[in-house]
């Protein structure tokens, strides 16, 4: 085994490429591809071809790579995974150019530099040492593009890593975390519900179907299943909350104080600490809101 050596002290090697990263502008509301093809030249350098998933328009490219053992296998082993872009400047009292790396008193400053081209860079500096030793399990890297706005390059690059059947053993992503190692992120499930009844004046409510009733019965469902989570887990003490989390949290309808309302709106959301109690509830609320409409 070749031995290896834990220093928090960045290498020269390490150090140049976070600041070559930082230097390039990647803003959402400009191309990433400046940033790509300095990495896509990287690696090929290192006989690595790289696969490159593009947006509709071609100005935003996510990049997968895979590091093969001398078998030549891509399935499992370990996954470096991050984003390209960043937040904007715009507005902002920056003391220093935000893409112009500059270190002081020992820190290094620039837009992006924690969230987080320091691990894109500190992962791409490492292409000397992982393509000079014969690999046991294959190493990936998977850099997405337009996280900040809403995780949009992140579905393409996953349908790239299951049509490719890659199926790694554990995925590093290296958002800024405090140096803590955070191992999970709850589910967030979003549903929204339109009831429709019918609609008669108020004075003759028997003609009518009131929806917002109707929707309340749901939410006292959503509800009931908040405080039997809390009551009765199941609990996992890595949350700050937990267990599985839902509410009630936009609800619209009816349209005057003399009008049974035809129409109402609810939306919830659960945050679920693990898949298989997501599915779960999801099928008690379908058939909750099937119950009601029947
Ligand atoms: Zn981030």
């Amino acid at each position: 085994m070749p031995s290896t050596t834990l220093s928090t002290v960045p290498t020269e090697r390490t150090l140049d490429w976070v600041q070559r990263l930082i230097e390039i502008d990647t803003t959402s509301s400009v191309s990433n591809r400046p940033l790509i093809d300095l990495l896509a030249a990287e690696l090929r350098r290192h006989g690595v071809e790289p696969i490159l998933v593009s947006d509709d328009e071609g100005t935003k490219l996510n990049l997968l790579a895979t590091f093969t053992p001398p078998d030549g296998s891509t399935a499992g082993g370990v996954m470096f995974s991050g984003h390209t872009d960043v937040v904007p400047v715009d507005g902002q009292d920056w003391s220093s150019d935000p893409f112009t790396p500059d270190i002081r008193d020992g820190s290094l400053y620039g837009r992006g530099t924690c969230d987080m081209k320091s691990f894109i860079g500190i992962v791409v500096a490492a292409i000397p040492d992982i393509v000079a030793r014969p690999l046991a399990k294959p190493i990936h890297f998977a850099f997405s593009y337009d996280e900040e706005v809403g995780c949009i390059g992140a579905a393409g690059l996953v349908e790239e890593v299951v049509a490719r059947n890659l199926r790694p053993d554990v995925c590093v992503v290296g958002e800024p975390s405090e140096m803590r190692v955070i191992r999970a992120h709850k589910s967030m499930n979003v549903i929204r519900v339109d009831l429709h009844g019918v609609s008669a004046h108020s004075s003759l409510t028997p003609q009518g179907v009131n929806a917002i009733e109707y929707g309340a019965e749901l939410i006292r469902f959503v509800r009931n299943r908040a405080d039997e989570l809390r009551a009765s887990g199941p609990y996992d003490d890595a949350f700050d909350v937990a267990w599985t989390t839902c509410s009630v949290n936009l609800v619209s309808g009816g349209i005057a104080v003399n009008t049974v309302p035809e129409d109402c709106s609810i939306t919830f959301e659960f945050r679920s600490i693990s898949t298989a109690g997501a599915a779960d509830l999801l099928e008690r609320f379908a058939a909750e809101t099937n119950r009601i409409e029947n």
